[in-house]
C-alpha cells in the first residue's frame, strides 16, 4: 500500500462515519491527488484560486472541491464552476459576488461562514460576538447562496485546553445560529473544524468536517 493510502485509511478508521474528511491538497502535485483519489478519497480542499483552476480540469469530475482559503471577490467568477463548498466566507461583499456568479450559472452555491475563534490576530473570520448580526444581514436577498454552517481555525498551540475551548465556542455559536435563523431549514448543519494537529479534539467537540493536509500528503515546504 502507498503511504497516502495507508494514512487515509488510518484517519478514516479513526473518525466517526458522520464526519467528512476533506483532504487538503494545496501545494501538492496531481500525482499525489490521483493516489488519494484511487484510494477512494473524493473530497479535496484547496486554498488558492489559481491552484484549483490548474488542478480541476486534470482530475476526475466526481471530485468535490472545497475552497478553504481566503477568496478574493475578483476570483469568484473563475472558481465557482468547480466549488462544491466554500468554507471561508467572511464578508457580505463576497457573498454578494458568489450569489451573482452562482445565479449566472444557474447554480446554488453552498458556503460556510468563517468565524474567528483563535487568539491570534487575523484579518479573516467574523468575530464570534458579531456573528449573529452578520448572519441576520445575509438573510434577505441571496437566492443562489446557501449558508450550510460555520468554519473555524483554532489557535496554533500545544495547549489542548485552549484548542478544545475554541472548538466548543464554535459549536455553541453554530447551535445558537441554527435555533435563531435556520430552525425550519435543516440545511444549516455543518461545522468545519479540525486539521492534522487537532482533528481529534474537533471530533470530541462535535465537528462534522475535518480539513486534513499534512497527515495525508506529508508536510509542505
Ligand atoms: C492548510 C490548511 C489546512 C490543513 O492543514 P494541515 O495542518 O496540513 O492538516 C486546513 N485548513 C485550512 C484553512 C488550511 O489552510
Amino acid at each position: 500500500m502507498s503511504d497516502i493510502k495507508k494514512d487515509l485509511s488510518r484517519i478514516i478508521e479513526s473518525i466517526p462515519n458522520n464526519v467528512l474528511l476533506v483532504a487538503v491538497s494545496k501545494t501538492k502535485p496531481l500525482s499525489l491527488l490521483k493516489e488519494a483519489y484511487d484510494a477512494g478519497q473524493r473530497h479535496f480542499g484547496e486554498n488558492k484560486a489559481q491552484e484549483i483552476l490548474e488542478k480541476c480540469p486534470n482530475l476526475p469530475e466526481d471530485i468535490k472541491w472545497h475552497f478553504i482559503g481566503h477568496l478574493q471577490s475578483k476570483k469568484v467568477k473563475q472558481v465557482i464552476r468547480y466549488t462544491h463548498l466554500i468554507h471561508s466566507v467572511d464578508s457580505l461583499k463576497l457573498i454578494a459576488e458568489i450569489d451573482k456568479r452562482a445565479q449566472a450559472m444557474g447554480k446554488t452555491q453552498d458556503i460556510l461562514i468563517q468565524v474567528h475563534i483563535a487568539k491570534e490576530e487575523s484579518k479573516f473570520g467574523i468575530p464570534v460576538e458579531k456573528l449573529s448580526s452578520f448572519i441576520a444581514s445575509t438573510m434577505d436577498d441571496f437566492s443562489n447562496t446557501r449558508i450550510t454552517g460555520l468554519m473555524g481555525m483554532a489557535t496554533f498551540t500545544d495547549n489542548e485546553d485552549v484548542v478544545s475551548k475554541e472548538f466548543a465556542t464554535l459549536k455553541k455559536a453554530a447551535n445558537l445560529i441554527k435555533t435563531s435563523y435556520f430552525n425550519s431549514d435543516s440545511s444549516f448543519s455543518e461545522i468545519s473544524m479540525g486539521m492534522s494537529g487537532d482533528y481529534k479534539l474537533a471530533i470530541a467537540e462535535g465537528t462534522t468536517m475535518i480539513r486534513v493536509g499534512s497527515s495525508i500528503f506529508g508536510s509542505r515546504n
